[in-house]
């Protein structure tokens, strides 16, 4: 544990021991020994800047793609809030701060009749999230859309890294442990504007109808294994329901698990490494964790 850490010119905020739980989608999860949310892009560049490098910093964006484990975060946790959410729309792209939600982004395209982001409209994360897994679905992802990113390093140097310097891959890139996606420009030429509602339209029905949106949930569990769906392979080894205390696979989806009122974050990485082994025994498949699990165990 760290003492303290000074922060005198900190415009934004900063919370010893505060609770992260309740800003995840799985509602699980101890607390950030920091949380700290700048006030906008210097106020986090100043902060990183003097914050001692044997302190470590995660960031969180809307907690949708992640268990906090129950002992909590040791270090900084930086949140970005207010002052990163800004949209600008431009002739054939979008800007984006890392804090705007990836719906609110595709609402704003949809607005502006820009075509090509549609596919984030069901993502609920935010955009900075979206950069550093490469979000995607329905056939699109960030990777194929994206100029550049903003990002602060955790040494407080601003960079704008081009698209291909960030190693996007099937859910993920390369951005350094401790760095901050800010900001981030996408490719949006003009579109149908018709068109673009109903595809949204359409991707809000398909979800709704085959995925527990309304759960507390982390999305996808496992990344699928080259060419093979996780869901079948976890249905075909008998884990659909499956429970581990308050945690269940749900019956919907199978690659999502549920919090289904009282599970702890140990429930849920414990219901998960057993379906791993479980399909592991039915498949010989080894399922790589798409949901990043972050902290300390209690
Ligand atoms: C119901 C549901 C449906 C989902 N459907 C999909 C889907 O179709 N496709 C898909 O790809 N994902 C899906 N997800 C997963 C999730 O929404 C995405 O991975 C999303 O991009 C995560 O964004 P976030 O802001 O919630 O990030 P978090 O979950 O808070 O964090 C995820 C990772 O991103 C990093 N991160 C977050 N913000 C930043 C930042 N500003 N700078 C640097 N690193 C950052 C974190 O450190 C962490 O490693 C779904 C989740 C749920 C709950």
């Amino acid at each position: 544990m760290i003492a303290d850490i000074a922060t005198p010119d900190l415009r934004g905020r900063l919370q010893r021991g505060a609770a992260l739980g309740p800003t995840t989608w799985f509602r699980v999860g101890g607390p950030a020994e920091f949380l700290v949310k700048p006030a906008d892009v210097d106020d986090l560049r100043q902060f990183l800047s003097r914050l001692p490098p044997e302190i470590p910093v995660t960031i969180i964006g809307a907690g949708s793609n992640l268990i906090i484990r129950d002992g909590g975060i040791p270090g900084a946790v930086i949140k970005l809030a207010r002052g990163f959410n800004d949209i600008i729309v431009e002739p054939n792209a979008i800007i984006a701060g890392a804090a705007a939600l990836d719906v609110t982004l595709a609402e704003h395209a949809a607005a502006a009749a820009r075509s090509g982001l549609e596919f984030l409209s069901g993502i609920p994360g935010t955009v900075g999230g979206a950069v550093a897994m490469n979000a995607g679905a329905y056939g699109g992802d960030v990777a194929h859309v994206l100029d550049w990113a903003e990002i602060i390093t955790r040494s407080g140097e601003l960079l704008r890294l081009p698209a291909n310097d960030l190693g996007l891959g099937y859910r993920r890139s390369n951005i350094p442990p401790g760095a901050v996606v800010v900001r981030a420009r996408f490719f949006a030429p003009a579109g149908d504007a018709k068109l673009i509602a109903t595809r949204m339209q359409e991707i809000k029905t398909s979800r709704e109808s085959t995925q527990p949106v309304r759960a507390r949930t982390g999305g996808s569990t496992f990344a699928n294994p080259p060419d093979m769906k996780a869901w079948e392979l976890i249905d075909a080894a008998g884990c659909r329901g499956l429970r581990n205390g308050g945690a269940e696979i749900s019956q919907l989806h199978c690659n999502f698990m549920i919090n289904t009122g009282d599970a702890t974050a140990s429930d849920l990485e414990g219901l998960g490494e057993e379906v791993r082994r479980r399909v592991a025994a039915s498949s010989g498949i080894d399922l790589h964790w798409e949901i990043k699990r972050i902290g300390v165990r209690a």
